[in-house]
């Protein structure tokens, strides 16, 4: 590894202070996919951000997070362990891959919510995984679960085909 991924390496090794995040989501290289997708720009913002992942288990849990910086802001990405098998790993890839796009682009700066879900969707499918939002938003509304309300999926999912982009599959 050379210099530069190393130290790539290393910013984003800090995005995970909960030591299980990592064993319990990367079992189909989700996390390692990750790093590839993201540039060390974009990791450094989110380093700057103080952005953790946490793992989270319906309906409560307790994240231990150490190391914790003093800053002006915490980001915390949470990603609930129980919808973990329900997701293919690129659909959970996609799925985080919109919650950091909220934190780089911030969501204050878009007085009209669904701009903000627009440009996190864009975001993830500029990666490649634009139809696993759309297949995650999919299954979410079939499913009903929390938060996936009919108007704004079906706005998002239409938004995401107007854009096709092409996908990234991974191998696990
Ligand atoms: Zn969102």
């Amino acid at each position: 590894m050379d210099l530069i991924n190393e130290q790539k390496a290393e910013k984003f090794r800090k995005l995970f202070k909960q030591e299980s995040f990592k064993q319990f989501f990367n079992t189909r290289s989700e996390i390692s996919t990750l790093y590839t997708l993201l540039s060390e720009e974009e990791v450094d913002a989110l380093v700057e951000e103080n952005t953790v992942f946490i793992r989270s288990c319906s309906p409560s849990s307790r994240a231990v997070l150490k190391d914790i910086e003093e800053n002006h802001v915490l980001n915390l990405i949470n990603f609930d362990q129980d919808f973990y098998s329900e997701l293919s790993p690129e659909e959970f890839i996609g799925v985080l891959l919109h919650e950091i796009a909220h934190v780089l682009f911030g969501e204050a700066n878009y007085p009209n919510h669904m701009d903000a879900e627009y440009i996190a969707d864009d975001f993830a499918n500029k990666k490649g995984f634009g139809k696993y939002v759309i297949s995650s938003l999919e299954k979410g509304l079939k499913n009903k679960w929390l938060g996936f309300t009919e108007d704004s999926c079906n706005k998002r999912i239409s938004m995401l085909k107007e854009n096709p982009l092409p996908t990234f599959g991974i191998d696990y």
